[in-house]
């Protein structure tokens, strides 16, 4: 199957992204594997490609979509959602900028493309705390994950966050109790854990990043074990770039159902018919693409 998948790539000039949170044999066969900035990054750069086969959940390969409305891309499993980026609706943008006038809106790049459309910029967990330091207001309306809402107030508090109340509940599931045990049985390892998880469990964490961010620390920190409070699939990455160390997950596995939807036989399936394609209209991809645009340009 994997061969296939290469060979039909080839021939259809496509390119696969891939979520560090997708399962190990999909990380594996893609060209490229990131977080959500990272993807957003190498979708936009993408020259030689005609079709792009995105492994991981709905809102990224729109994000994929929006930055390349030129290429074909396509959702190998079209019920790949994200149960945080349907906590806030082109409404709830709405009314929030009714209530407040003069607040810029910050997105989360865990939304749908037409969230994004009427927001005044995106953000990733990479980047919140810089995008929203960078915009020109006092008052930001920061959608829809409150816990990272919270963690971009703690590091900018003269900046007023009127939070969404979202929440991913993969990150939701780690606990205070899950830190102090490891902290017990585990001293000597770093404890790393993602804005996604509860403020209590933030506080009580050796340090709080976004994959990418976990990535970097796992290659720079003294440490030679690492405890990770954020989506399993991310030890894949971590394991395989990292031989001398250790890496487990902080309390049980965490694991999101939409990331790992995803298998070899679906990506072969979507390369193939070309189906599930993402479709938005031009006028969502453009408003869309000017908050993400702003986003890449911050950072
Ligand atoms: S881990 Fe959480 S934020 Fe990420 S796709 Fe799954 S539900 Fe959404």
């Amino acid at each position: 199957m994997i061969k296939l998948i290469q060979r039909l790539k080839e021939e259809k000039k496509a390119v696969i992204l891939a979520h560090n949170y997708q399962q190990p044999e999909i990380q594996d066969l893609a060209d490229f594997v990131g977080d959500s900035l990272e993807l957003a990054r190498e979708a936009s750069q993408l020259k030689e490609c005609r079709l792009i086969v995105f492994c991981g959940v709905r809102f990224m390969a729109e994000t994929a979509k929006i930055l390349s409305p030129g290429k074909r891309v396509v959702l190998p499993v079209n019920e790949a959602g994200c149960p945080l980026a349907d906590m806030v609706t082109p409404a709830d943008v709405l009314q929030m900028k009714k209530k407040y006038p003069g607040a810029v809106v910050v997105s989360y790049v865990n939304t749908s493309a037409e969230v994004k459309a009427l927001s005044d910029v995106c953000c990733t967990s990479a980047n919140a705390v810089s995008v929203v330091e960078k915009v020109p207001a006092k008052q930001i309306i920061f959608l829809p994950d409150r816990n990272l809402g919270w963690y971009v107030q703690q590091r900018l508090p003269e900046k007023k966050i009127l939070l969404g109340n979202g929440y991913c509940f993969v990150h939701e599931r780690f606990t205070v109790l899950e830190v102090k045990t490891v902290r017990e049985k585990m001293p000597e390892a770093e404890i790393v854990v993602h804005p996604e998880c509860k403020p209590e469990v933030q506080k009580l964490a050796d340090g709080v990043y976004s994959t990418s961010g976990m990535l970097r620390r796992a290659r720079e920190s003294p440490a030679r074990k690492m405890v990770i409070g954020t989506e399993v699939g991310l030890l894949h990455r971590l394991k395989k770039e990292n031989p001398g160390k250790e890496f487990y997950c902080l309390g049980t596995a965490k694991i999101c159902p939409n990331m790992k939807k995803t298998d070899l036989k679906s990506v072969l399936e979507a390369l193939s018919k070309e189906e599930p394609e993402i479709r938005l209209s031009e006028e969502v991809i453009s408003l869309a693409r000017a908050a993400l645009e702003r986003m890449l340009l911050f950072v």
